[in-house]
């Protein structure tokens, strides 16, 4: 199974990824934690997103197309993946299709979890004074919401033309959100 699961950010998207990867046994690919992991490791490509992401910025289309085109065709992909913050703009959509053409995979499920701006702001701040993640302080946040509604909200007209769009409620509890997946996915 390939899904795609968004939702703007702090609408719990890696806990809810977490789960749904448990349950079905493949492999849970999240950019930012691939890019952290990158930064972290002092990589040619770490040293280049650090800035973007520090800004709240999007990191350039080009930089994770080519990272995910490898990442892709690895051998842990073989029995299915959930994206998880990628694609985040039209041309990243546009380029993950023409690299599953290649590659002969297709995408399941595109689950979109939805939920108020006010709430996930506020969530966000309460999560950057707890993990100290340099880019959860109040005014990185409201950009990546903006970046969000601008750039990435788009997906969803995208998947939905394609029959592959779900959109679940993003609040409640975290086991009352997961159940709404699988009800999706079953
Ligand atoms: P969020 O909590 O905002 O969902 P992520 O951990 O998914 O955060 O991403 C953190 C940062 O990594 C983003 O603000 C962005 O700079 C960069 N990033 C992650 N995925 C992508 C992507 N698909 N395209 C461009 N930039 C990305």
């Amino acid at each position: 199974m390939r899904i795609i699961l968004m939702g703007p950010p702090g609408v719990g998207k890696g806990t809810q990824a977490k789960n749904i990867v448990d349950k079905f046994n493949i492999i849970h690919l999240s950019t930012g934690d691939i890019l952290r992991a990158e930064v972290d490791g002092e990589t040619k490509l770490g040293k280049k997103a650090k800035k973007f992401m520090d800004a709240g910025k999007l990191v350039p289309d080009e930089l994770l197309l080519n990272m995910m085109e490898n990442r892709l065709q690895q051998e842990d992909c073989k029995k299915g993946y959930l994206l998880d913050g990628f694609p985040r703009t039209i041309p990243q959509a546009e380029g993950l299709e023409s690299i599953l053409n290649k590659i002969n995979q297709t995408i399941d499920y595109v689950i979109s979890l939805t939920a108020d701006e006010t709430e996930l702001v506020n969530r966000l701040v309460l999560r950057g004074k707890e993990s100290g993640r340099s880019d959860d302080t109040e005014e990185v946040i409201r950009k990546r919401q903006q970046v969000y509604w601008r750039l990435t909200s788009p997906l969803s007209d995208f998947y939905r033309e394609r029959k592959l769009l779900h959109e679940v409620d993003g609040l409640g509890t975290i086991p009352e959100i997961t159940n709404r997946i699988l009800k999706v996915l079953e």
